[in-house]
């Protein structure tokens, strides 16, 4: 039996099961323990809704962490009383506001923090590049760069952290760079005490927990597809993602399915015509690349070019097929899964790009009602 409330005109939606979401944070809770955990839920909590994911989450995770400002009033404005990260630098015109806002911001120099100061009190994150290569103060100057900005008054150091750019790909590499940041942190420490230290994402958390760290900063395991394929089974797929069939079509051998023609049937088949398309999410370059959907738990290949509003399926072996059935995109149907990472892999991308694709179109369902109806 469905635990959500299926509006019958809903030509695409998804499902949150948001006990789902707390097993996953369990299981995170326990794999990094004694750290905190920080949930990440920028992009729209990975694209679940960021209202409902923050008020399930929040008695549980120690803080919060975003992208930009207006994700962490977003976050804010939900009621939680945790502390919230904006992990991304902010811009010029943005430092005030997340000043008052009393936002931890994160700085990656001396002179960041500098333009910060004015504004004070405000708690910094201070990042350090280890090898990411994108934001943070080169490890080599990071000691001159902190010392700096512990002269600097209106500021408190809430943490110290850096980024791990192959923690799911390459071990010797993170190994590498785990163990020198270790070394780095005797040297940053004495000259932040009190601040804690937060290193390991998704794959770090369960390939190298035996890094000690204060704070793990968990995106992608919270939602419930794992970024190391062993540790799948100890995690509860969040999204449900599904859409209905609007019409169903016999189509001779010959005919040609879509733009392009890119598709020819080579024998009589059945089609169904989803209500969903790459405006809603559904990846285009999925396209002729072997995608599947369920429809009456059968695997269905998706064929020709996915237009904006609507998918066509061949349907020939799934048996009886009517218009308002429901066809899952991601998720179980009877005993068949559609992983996000298989959707992600025939659009040659990954998990988190499907997750934040899904538009404003496609309507959040949610297993447990939370206060307001997101969007
Ligand atoms: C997005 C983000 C994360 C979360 O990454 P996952 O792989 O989804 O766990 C962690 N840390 C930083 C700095 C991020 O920007």
């Amino acid at each position: 039996m469905s635990r959500f409330l299926v509006p019958s005109a809903a030509r695409s939606w998804v499902e949150i099961d948001l006990d789902a979401l707390r097993r996953n944070l369990a299981e995170v809770r326990s794999a990094a323990a004694p750290a905190g955990v920080l949930a990440v839920v920028k992009a729209n909590a990975y694209g679940h809704g960021t209202e409902p994911i923050v008020q399930a989450l929040t008695s549980g995770v120690d803080l919060f962490g975003v992208a930009n400002l207006c994700e962490a009033r977003k976050v804010r404005a939900t009621g939680t009383d945790r502390p919230i990260m904006i992990l991304s630098p902010c811009l010029p015109a943005e430092r005030a506001a997340a000043a008052a806002g009393g936002f931890i911001v994160t700085v990656s120099s001396a002179s960041e923090a500098l333009a910060y100061a004015e504004f004070g009190p405000v708690q910094i994150n201070f990042k350090i590049d280890t090898g990411m290569g994108r934001a943070g103060a080169w490890w080599q100057n990071a000691a001159a760069e902190l010392q700096a900005v512990t002269r600097l008054r209106g500021l408190s150091i809430h943490s110290l952290s850096t980024h791990l750019p192959v923690s799911d790909e390459d071990v010797a590499f993170t190994e590498e760079q785990l163990r020198s940041f270790g070394e780095l942190l005797e040297e940053l420490r004495p000259l932040a005490p009190g601040a804690r230290v937060h290193v390991l994402n998704s794959a770090g958390i369960f390939r190298f927990g035996s890094f000690q760290s204060d704070i793990v900063r968990a995106g992608l395991v919270l939602y419930g597809a794992a970024v190391l394929p062993d540790v799948q089974d100890r995690l509860s797929p969040v999204l449900t993602w599904k859409a209905r069939v609007t019409l169903v079509h016999d189509l001779p051998a010959g005919a040609s399915v879509s733009y392009g023609r890119t598709f020819v049937a080579e024998k009589p088949i059945r089609t169904a015509l989803l209500g969903i398309g790459y405006a809603d999410g559904f990846p285009r370059q999925a396209s002729n690349r072997g995608a599947h959907v369920l429809v009456n738990s059968t695997r269905c290949p998706v064929i020709g070019r996915v237009t904006m509003d609507q998918i066509v399926v061949d349907v020939s072996g799934a048996g009886p097929v009517a218009p308002g059935d429901e066809a899952v995109i991601i998720g179980r149907q009877g005993n068949q899964e559609i992983a996000v990472h298989e959707l992600a892999g025939a659009a040659g991308t990954i998990a988190w790009d499907i997750f934040t694709g899904i538009k404003d179109r496609v309507t959040r369902l949610y297993s447990t009602e939370p206060s307001l109806p997101p969007g």
